[in-house]
């Protein structure tokens, strides 16, 4: 019971660190790397905070060294995921009504055992199991993490604090209730912080959570729970299950408690998620909260008005940052034909300079893709691409899976502004270029806008006020993290809220008080100090 109202201490991004040669944090990073690549772990499901091993497992394998076993995670039956959500639902009484501060107070406490102690082996467990360098790892799995941690805690505050006026002898206010039931986090294999986040953000909220890891995220899922477990989170409240996400699903959305989806993955799964809840709606004892963040086609246009050598990095850095697999990643550019040249010279130039290898490896800029499916969805668009007469392949297009799944980078220049790769999200390495007419450049922003379902991310780059103006309407819609002069990735917690509409997602901006809203269901209450004796109005005098 908090007796005073508590200032939170106020929210700052956690520094990036910078892992230089010879700085103690490389070493530590790399001496756990290692350590951490050559011993065995096995991942147990979390059911009421005991660790609960099934037998049934799959191996965890780098994507890079695919090969080689770094462990194992145990999958469910339907009997553990009955489980989850019975004890979930046991854990809601103590957990919805604790004070405020008590949450606060262990989402606090992990990001700072995340910032200290936790911090190598997080970051070490990203970079072996989805195959991220050093940079991408600690900006996701340490940095992103604990600013979720952070800002969520003030975001809550802030909720809070957003009370109605009262009037004489009346006195309103509104508390934010937990959902009624218990929330489902199902979380994507790209971002270690978008899996903290998806449990974390509900739970905070007070709501108790069954939390549905990619099974391609197991490693440093294992990491989370034990991070979140030093920090007090008590038993019940997350519960971790692994396996056939269709059967999970099945079981988790027939429940009548189940009150909320907070979701982040591809398009076509939250379509099929969302049809089912629909079938489901008569069973629910509550209409259920649906979050989802999706799938992109993240676009940059380009003005002539423009730096070539400003595109030419955006274009790279938004295109192959771990691989093309953020969701962000740029992967269709428009740039005008008086431009083309440049920007083509500089990005053969700086293409020429990118490494590819392991994460151990700390000179390479790209990784591997995440898992076979994924590598030969790739492979096969740029093995289309060699054939099609309407594109070329200016820089990369060789891939190779014999020891990891590796992608080169690759850039494909069509003809055809309406292009496979123009338009599906292939979710790797891939950038594929449109050049158009410079005259045409408000009819090449409507093409933008029109070419694919999503509205994700999109960046626009020009000098020119008048022209950055017109764009930015044209393109209103187009994407709902929206850059001028930058690449169209990077999103940071605090300061850019992320989401996207249309196929894109609810647009509930992970990492925002919009998004806690979402797992908060309020009540307003009204108490009156003198109550009327008498039903009479003056006006009937
Ligand atoms: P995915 O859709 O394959 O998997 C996401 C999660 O859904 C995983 O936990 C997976 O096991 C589960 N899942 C898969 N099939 C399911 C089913 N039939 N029923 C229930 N659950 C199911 O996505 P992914 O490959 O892990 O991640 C990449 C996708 O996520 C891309 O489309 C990317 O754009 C999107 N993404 C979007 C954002 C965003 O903020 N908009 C962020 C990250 C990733």
């Amino acid at each position: 019971m908090a007796r005073g109202f508590f200032n939170v201490p106020k929210a700052v991004n956690e520094p990036v660190k910078g892992y230089a040669p010879g700085s103690p944090e490389r070493e530590e990073l790399l001496a756990m790397y290692k350590t951490m690549f050559n011993s065995n772990t096995d991942v147990p499901m979390h059911i009421n905070g005991a660790e609960v091993r099934t037998g049934n497992t799959k191996n965890i394998t780098p994507p890079h060294d695919h090969k080689h076993v770094v462990g194992q995670y145990h999958t469910a039956d339907k009997k553990h995921v009955d489980e989850a959500i019975s004890t979930a639902l046991a854990a809601r009484e103590a957990w919805s009504s604790v004070s405020w501060t008590e949450r606060a107070s262990i989402f606090l406490k992990a990001a700072s055992l995340l910032s200290g102690p936790y911090r190598a082996r997080m970051n070490a467990a990203t970079m072996i199991g989805q195959s991220k360098n050093v940079y991408q790892a600690e900006i996701d799995a340490a940095c992103e993490t604990i600013d979720f941690f952070r800002f969520n805690v003030e975001y809550m505050t802030d909720l809070f604090k957003d009370q109605p006026i009262s009037s004489e002898g009346v006195w309103n206010r509104v508390e934010y209730r937990p959902l009624e039931g218990f929330v489902y986090a199902i979380s994507p294999f790209n971002f270690t912080a978008i899996a903290a986040n998806l449990p974390a953000a509900a739970a905070l909220m007070g709501n108790v959570v069954v939390w549905k890891p990619s099974d391609h995220q197991a490693y440093s899922a294992q990491v989370i729970v034990e991070l979140l477990k030093e920090a007090g989170l008590p038993d019940g409240v997350i519960n971790v299950v692994y396996g056939d996400p269709v059967m999970i699903s099945d079981t988790v959305l027939a429940s009548p408690d189940f009150s909320g989806l907070h979701f982040t993955g591809s398009t076509h799964v939250f379509k099929e998620l969302w049809k089912q809840i629909g079938n489901n709606i008569h069973t629910y004892k509550t209409y259920p909260r649906i979050v989802g963040e999706t799938g992109g086609k993240d676009f940059i246009w380009v003005h002539n008005s423009s730096n070539p050598l400003q595109v030419a990095t955006a274009m790279i850095r938004g295109a192959f940052e771990y691989q093309g697999q953020k969701c962000s990643a740029a992967s269709r550019s428009y740039i005008p034909a008086s431009l083309w040249p440049e920007v083509k010279k500089y990005l053969i130039a700086q293409a020429s300079e990118l490494k590819m290898g392991s994460p151990e490896d700390t000179s390479n800029f790209v990784n591997a893709v995440i898992h076979e499916g994924s590598f030969d969805k790739i492979a096969s668009f740029i093995d289309a691409a060699k054939k099609d007469t309407d594109v070329e392949i200016i820089i990369g297009g060789n891939h190779d899976k014999s020891v990891g799944y590796f992608i080169e980078p690759t850039v494909i220049v069509s003809t055809s502004p309406k292009y496979a790769t123009m338009t599906t999200e292939l979710f790797g390495p891939v950038m594929t270029v449109y050049v158009y007419e410079d005259a045409d450049w408000e009819a090449c922003l409507q093409l933008v806008d029109e070419t694919t379902e999503y509205g994700l991310t999109g960046a626009i780059f020009s000098k020119d006020r008048y022209i950055v103006e017109k764009a930015s309407k044209a393109l209103e819609n187009a994407a709902g993290n929206f850059y001028i002069n930058d690449k169209p990735s990077g999103a940071v917690v605090g300061q850019q809220p992320f989401g996207g509409a249309r196929a894109s997602g609810t647009n509930d901006k992970a990492g925002s008080a919009q998004n806690l809203l979402r797992w908060a269901s309020v009540r307003l209450i009204k108490e009156t100090f003198v109550t009327p004796v008498d039903f009479k109005y003056p006006f009937m005098g």
